[in-house]
């Protein structure tokens, strides 16, 4: 894979709020920047949205997205500030909150049903995923579960492993639908608690179990012989 062109500021901090950056190229409806706190669509979750400010103007971020080796932010229309400007940029961080909210939730879910996860996405009112499972697990069961690993606030931690070890231990992918973010040869695995959860991932992630707070199994449906669907909302 090609080299990212931007810097993925949400990688190593996902709570800053705003960051100032430059712009480094323009599309008729996207801006590119050397670095980013927007969390570019992908695995699942949904792309950041805000605005960037220069002095005189405020623009919309109404997406983000990743193509190739680049993260565009997508605007309304084409923007007349210059290559090489500095802009003042600000997520939606509620929205993106309650994203990372769902997504972390999903990894804890993940690890109470043993099964591949075949399909998944996360809003920021709902997350679902798809397992791999010939029967319906039990709602409230999973209910319970769950949220007893919420509230044992546990921390969600960060560690880097090479593409050859995540070859030889395939077993670390849980995700059948998402490939793992191969980045410069690394993969960034993501560890709740001890051994609660432990997956490649390139999301975005509370850093402790609790801030979750309360969440309802909305749904557990049939989606066909090998394919049971969990649905999940904030309570
Ligand atoms: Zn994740």
């Amino acid at each position: 894979m090609n080299k990212l062109i931007t810097k993925e500021i949400f990688k190593e901090d996902p709570y800053k709020k705003n960051c100032i950056s430059k712009i480094i190229n323009i599309g008729n409806n996207w801006v590119e920047l050397d670095e980013t706190i927007f969390y570019a669509e992908g695995g699942g979750q949904l792309g950041d949205t805000g605005i960037i400010k220069t002095q005189n103007k405020e623009i919309t971020i109404e997406n983000t997205i990743r193509e190739n080796n680049s993260i565009k932010h997508i605007t309304s229309s084409k923007i007349d500030i210059g290559i090489g400007s500095t802009v003042d940029c600000i997520i939606d961080w509620e929205r993106r909150y309650k994203l990372m909210k769902m997504h972390t939730c999903l990894h804890l879910l993940c690890s109470i049903i043993d099964a591949k996860v075949t399909g998944g996405s996360v809003t920021d009112d709902k997350g679902r995923l798809d397992f791999n499972l010939d029967f319906k697990p039990n709602k409230e069961d999973l209910k319970i579960k769950l949220n007893n690993l919420i509230q044992g606030n546990y921390e969600v931690s960060y560690s880097w492993i090479s593409e050859k070890e995540l070859d030889e231990n395939p077993n670390l992918v849980k995700t059948m639908s998402v490939a793992p973010p191969r980045r410069n040869g690394t993969i960034r695995m993501v560890r709740i608690g001890d051994n609660i959860d432990y997956q490649p991932c390139g999301g975005t992630h509370v850093k402790h179990t609790s801030e979750i707070g309360s969440v309802n199994i909305t749904k557990v449906e049939n989606k066909g012989k090998l394919n049971k669907r969990v649905v999940v909302s904030f309570l």
